[in-house]
């Protein structure tokens, strides 16, 4: 059968829009896949603490008789599964609304020195008494961005140098200005991360060690919220090995950027 000009054209053009079709949608496939695997993955890292909750206090309520100090042990786990999953909501709320974009990021000008100074003492205090060292090498590091947002990172570097740790082990802080950059780092001679795994420690929901990151309250998240808050200051957060042993995550902020941004905040 002959077709005519007209009838190849139809087909041609059903031809192209269909496998154009099918291209721009790959992405939007993607997307959706890995959200779904996300929300699959976070009701499942939900539902663990909660049926342990739940039937720790059930047996409390079995039995209103005994005094709650005789419950301590099932008082005790309950209450830390709790506090993880208020973490865990917590950690998956900022990531929900980093995703749709509705979180604020102020810009002020700030000295990450200073925030490590606010906040390092409780730190130093923690590693006295684990028998770790941690201490700070600070100089000024003034960039354009979000206190609270910097603050929180720093405090996920530093909660995770402490909790890969163990004593005898040291952790250092450092902030630096280089060839128009901030430089915070923060190093610890802790158990380290596998060269394989060092870029997959900021995927949502990573962990090494599944039973070590449950029992120090670890929700598998905070390296996430972290290489968030690093993107949403222009910046690059990678996880590189501390010699001889041990992990180093280094943080760089472009001052440039920073900067350009004050000038133009000053009419
Ligand atoms: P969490 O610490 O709650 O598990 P994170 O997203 O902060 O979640 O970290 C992801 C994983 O990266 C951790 O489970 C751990 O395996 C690894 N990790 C992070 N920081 C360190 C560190 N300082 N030393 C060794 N491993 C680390």
């Amino acid at each position: 059968m002959l077709l005519t000009g007209g009838a190849i054209m139809v087909i041609v053009s059903i031809g192209v829009s269909w496998f154009l079709a099918g291209k721009s949608m790959e992405p939007i496939m993607e997307s959706w896949k890995k959200q779904k695997q996300f929300v699959e993955d976070a009701s499942h890292e939900l539902r663990t603490p909660l049926t342990t909750v739940k039937s720790r206090l059930e047996l409390l309520l079995r039995d209103p008789e005994s005094k709650i100090i005789d419950k301590y042990d099932d008082i005790e786990p309950a209450l830390s599964e709790v506090n993880r999953l208020n973490r865990l909501v917590a950690d998956l709320l900022t990531l929900a609304r980093s995703d749709s974009n509705v979180i604020e990021i102020e810009e002020n000008t700030i000295d990450i020195k200073s925030i490590v100074e606010n906040i390092i003492e409780p730190y130093a205090e923690i590693g006295e008494m684990q028998e770790k060292k941690v201490y700070t090498e600070l100089s000024p590091a003034i960039i354009w961005g979000d206190e609270g947002r910097i603050k929180q990172l720093i405090i996920i570097l530093l909660d995770n140098a402490i909790k890969y740790t163990q004593a005898g082990d040291y952790i250092k802080i450092s902030t630096l200005e280089v060839d128009n950059k901030v430089l915070l780092s923060v190093e610890d001679s802790g158990i380290g991360i596998k060269q394989e795994n060092k870029a997959k420690v900021f995927e949502r929901f990573f962990v090494e060690d599944k039973s070590r990151t449950k029992a120090n309250g670890g929700t598998g998240l905070g390296l996430s919220i972290a290489q968030w808050i690093v993107t949403k200051h222009n910046g690059t957060i990678e996880a590189k090995d501390n010699m001889p042993k041990g992990t180093k995550f280094i943080v760089t902020i472009p001052i440039k950027a920073s900067s350009k941004r004050i000038d133009k905040s000053a009419y």
